[in-house]
């Protein structure tokens, strides 16, 4: 199990401290994708960054743990640390270009990644490198091992990423809008690639996405993320069926159904309040249709709402108050 308990990350911005992440608990299991989705700068990727401890350099940890095996990443030395990153735990971004080595041909980067994670090397590594160029689907894998980043297009430079984090056989795997970058036919199947390998080797996958299609062919379970915190965890099929905080329900409601395929989150009117900010209340309350007189006084903690289904608002419980629901929205 990866778990990551009370996580806070702060960054230094030029308007003062930003609680980028406020004490996050969450935690991934082997064979099962869930995944983190939220708006731009909820602290999606910044969870993933933290957890991967690749924080940018005005970034921070300020509390909390990344327990993998029962052992706390944040304590390891960068050594150490630099064997779980891409050997226990795979890592997929949004932006292939960038990711990979301009200056190093295909093969080279699988081999590296074979090398520095398994037992195999020279030749053996060149022939699973080509394994995996033809297990991740690209075409010719015996020629095109040779060929430098340009020469692919940007779907196969994502099938080339996928390889290289998948060739070091990680565990788990964080894929950080692994498909935003590519048009919707190249999408799918490198959602269908990462789906297969996900069952095929009892990954545990942390999919970090804006795009709710995504979401719901893809995940186990789901965290909606909302201004640095998780507002609602559940199974994917009870969050698409009944989803509880506001803010979860609004973001399902403007989805129109032919939309619901490829549709980023829908807009809502307001915007996410900065992260500088300190909050007195509920970090939604100005957003939300269903605020009430204390909403912006009191900050709701995440309670217990079904069965691994939690919520984080003031309709559903009082403060301390965790198991007993004060109050409903009708479905
Ligand atoms: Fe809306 Fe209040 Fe719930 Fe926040 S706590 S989501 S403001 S109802
Ligand atoms: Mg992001």
């Amino acid at each position: 199990m990866l778990e990551i308990a009370g996580l806070q990350v702060q960054l230094d911005a030029d308007a003062g401290l930003v609680r980028a992440i406020a004490g996050m608990h969450l935690a991934l299991t082997r064979g099962e994708t869930f995944a983190l989705v939220g708006e731009s700068g909820c602290g999606k990727s910044m969870t993933a960054l933290a957890l991967m401890r690749l924080l940018p350099e005005n970034g921070r940890i300020a509390g909390g743990s990344v327990l993998l095996g029962g052992r706390d990443l944040l304590d390891l030395p960068e050594s150490r640390m630099r064997q779980v990153r891409g050997g226990r735990i795979g890592m997929i971004f949004q932006e292939p270009s960038t990711s990979l080595n301009p200056v190093m041909r295909v093969g080279e980067q699988i081999v590296e990644a074979i090398e520095a994670h398994t037992e195999l090397r020279g030749k053996a590594a060149r022939a699973k490198a080509i394994d995996w160029l033809a297990r991740v689907g690209i075409p010719e894998p015996q020629r095109r091992i040779d060929d430098y980043p340009f020469r692919l297009s940007g779907g196969q430079k994502q099938r080339v990423m996928i390889a290289i984090a998948l060739a070091a056989e990680p565990d788990y795997l964080i894929a950080d809008e692994p498909t935003t970058a590519l048009d919707v036919t190249i999408q799918a199947q490198i959602l269908d690639l990462i789906r297969d390998l996900q069952r095929e080797r009892q990954l545990g996958v942390l999919l970090i996405t804006h795009d709710l299609a995504v979401v719901s062919g893809m995940a186990h379970r789901v965290a909606l993320m909302y201004a640095g915190q998780i507002i609602e965890v559940a199974p994917a099929a009870e969050f698409f069926a009944h989803p509880k905080h506001p803010y979860a329900r609004l973001l399902l409601q403007a989805l129109p159904e032919a939309a619901r395929r490829d549709a980023p989150l829908a807009a809502i009117a307001g915007t996410v309040p900065p992260l500088w900010l300190e909050f007195a209340g509920c970090r939604f309350a100005p957003r939300c249709d269903k605020a009430m007189g204390h909403c912006a006084s009191t900050p709701p903690a995440l309670t217990e709402q079904g069965p691994r289904h939690q919520v984080r608002c003031l309709l559903y419980s009082q403060p301390g108050d965790a198991l007993s629901p004060r109050e409903t929205l009708s479905p």
